[in-house]
Formats: C-alpha cells, sequence, structure tokens
C-alpha cells in the first residue's frame, strides 16, 4: 500500500512540476516573452485566488479570480499576452481591469489589454490612465463576482494613486494591492505628492486594515528595501529576519510577495515613523518630518 502511495506521490510531484514547466513553456509556443524575474506562483484562499504573474524586470500582475463564480480581475497588466495566457489556463471570464495608477510600468498594458478582451471596465483614480471607463475615489466599492472591491485613495507617489481593498464572504485574510504606494519593507518616490500624503496613506488608511491583510505590491523590491530598512534600525530583529528569508527566496527566483499589514508594521521603515527608534535615527520626533528624512535617505541609497 505504502508503494502505492509512494508512486501517488512520486505522479503528483511530476505532474505538479511538468505543469509548470508547461506554464512556462506557452509562451515560448505562442512567442510570448519569457523572461520572468520570478516564478509564477498562486496563492489560495477558501474563496479566491491570487496568481503572481510576473511582469518587465521586477514588476508584478495579480490575476484576483473569485472562486465561486470563476469571475476575475487583473491587476495593472503592463504585459497583456501574459494575461490573456494566464486567463486562458486558468479557464476563468476576465471582466475587470484595477489599474493602480498612470505610470506605464502599471497602465502601459490597458489600451491593448480591451483590444484583445473587449468590454472590459477599467476601473483608475486618475485621468491619464488608459483605456478608462470607471473613474473612482476613495471609499467607492464595487464586486468582481462575490468577491468586494474597495478603493482607497493614496496620493503621492502620484497624485492620482489608488489600493484596491478585497474582501470575500467567508471570514478570511482579506487583501490589498498596493501599487506603487507601500512595497514590502518600503514605499514608493514621492514624484506628485509630499511626506504628509505618505505619511496619510501609510501610517492612516494602509495602517487601519486588519493586521491579517495580505499586501500584493507593484514591484519586487524587498530585498533593496530591508537592506535600507536595517540602516534605519539596526538592531530590529524582524527586518534581519525577513531580509534573510527574502534573500532565500530570491534565490529561488520565488516572489517574497505577500507580506501582511501586521508584519509590515515591524519592518517597513515607512510605517514606523512613530516608533521612537525610527524617530531616533532621523533626529526628530515629528513622524511626518521623520518620513521626509527617511524617503530621502532611501532615494540616495
Ligand atoms: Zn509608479
Amino acid at each position: 500500500m505504502s508503494g502505492v502511495l509512494q508512486s501517488v506521490g512520486r505522479l503528483g510531484k511530476f505532474v505538479r512540476v511538468a505543469s509548470e514547466f508547461c506554464y512556462n513553456r506557452i509562451y515560448v509556443g505562442l512567442g510570448f516573452q519569457t523572461n520572468f524575474h520570478s516564478n509564477p506562483t498562486t496563492v489560495s484562499q477558501s474563496d479566491m485566488k491570487v496568481h503572481l504573474l510576473p511582469a518587465l524586470s521586477d514588476n508584478y500582475m495579480y490575476l484576483l479570480v473569485d472562486d465561486a463564480t470563476k469571475e476575475a480581475a487583473i491587476v495593472d497588466p503592463v504585459e497583456p499576452e501574459k494575461v490573456t495566457a494566464a486567463v486562458n489556463k486558468e479557464g476563468v471570464k476576465l471582466t475587470t481591469v484595477l489599474t493602480t495608477h498612470h505610470h506605464w510600468d502599471h497602465a502601459g498594458g490597458n489600451e491593448k489589454l480591451v483590444q484583445a478582451v473587449p468590454g472590459l471596465a477599467v476601473f483608475g483614480g486618475d485621468s491619464r490612465i488608459g483605456a478608462l471607463t470607471h473613474s473612482i475615489k476613495h471609499g467607492d466599492e464595487f464586486k468582481v463576482g462575490s468577491l468586494q472591491i474597495r478603493c482607497l485613495f493614496t496620493p503621492c507617489h502620484t497624485s492620482g494613486h489608488i489600493c484596491y481593498f478585497v474582501t470575500g464572504e467567508k471570514d478570511e485574510n482579506p487583501l490589498v494591492f498596493t501599487g506603487d504606494t507601500m512595497f514590502v519593507g518600503g514605499c514608493g518616490r514621492f514624484f506628485e505628492g509630499s511626506p504628509e500624503q505618505m505619511y496619510q496613506a501609510l501610517v492612516k488608511t494602509l495602517g487601519a486594515l486588519p493586521d491579517n491583510t495580505r499586501v500584493y505590491c507593484g514591484h519586487e523590491y524587498t530585498v533593496k528595501n530591508l537592506k535600507f530598512a536595517q540602516t534605519v534600525e539596526p538592531e530590529n530583529t524582524a527586518i534581519k529576519e525577513k531580509l534573510s528569508w527574502a534573500q532565500q527566496k530570491r534565490k529561488e527566483q520565488e516572489p517574497t510577495i505577500p507580506s501582511t499589514i501586521g508584519e509590515e508594521k515591524t519592518f517597513n521603515p515607512f510605517m514606523r515613523v512613530e516608533v521612537s527608534a525610527v524617530q531616533k535615527h532621523s533626529g526628530t520626533s515629528d513622524p511626518i518630518k521623520t518620513m521626509a528624512i527617511i524617503r530621502k535617505e532611501k532615494d540616495n541609497f
């Protein structure tokens, strides 16, 4: 009996490896780009799945699937061919585009995707976003299948940046797509906003989400962010542990995403501007000045 079970186990492993292999090969067959910076992976919860689709040199697109209806949304589809291949592979119905902000490496694929999949609803908070059909503001809510999406306005990296907070019907981890507002261990540059706005976005808006909220951000910047975080708080063991975990993941070409809001509060210096160790490093007891100072340091890191 155990021999049979072992064989079944081996077969299962073979199928998994083979399917991953095929998944990567599909793109070769169709002539699409194959240079993933990380292995495409899937995070499953009881009523939804998030497929992580690596794009460009360090971006992530996310295919969010409602298990109950097989309806799907794509976050920041900069490489539409990879999106349509994943939609076909998963057998889901793509209805929605969630755009975090107008930068080309996030919104640059919208027009092409809308041509390939007519009738898509394209959400975003900035008129500079291509193919926009639904202009949204803070607190707006809508559904993708049975999943509830809430829009969180987080201007600073760009003046129209939106994060998307997602909850299922079952009581489980919610999740948030943070674009270039929050990264694992860091935050986006202040291209069109102020330290006050980033403080509001990270500490007040995203920081108010439940601690078990999973964080899906726009780029794979974790290792570099945590190396910077160590210069701010050399004594912080949460930073040290997360950094060595992330370095191991990257060695295996695995994504370091998602983290959680609760975790970010322990190692992300930009979420920790009210913590005395971070303020001491910055030479001020004002959280907004602290935000300005450590962002400036990070810009030159
Ligand atoms: Zn950006």
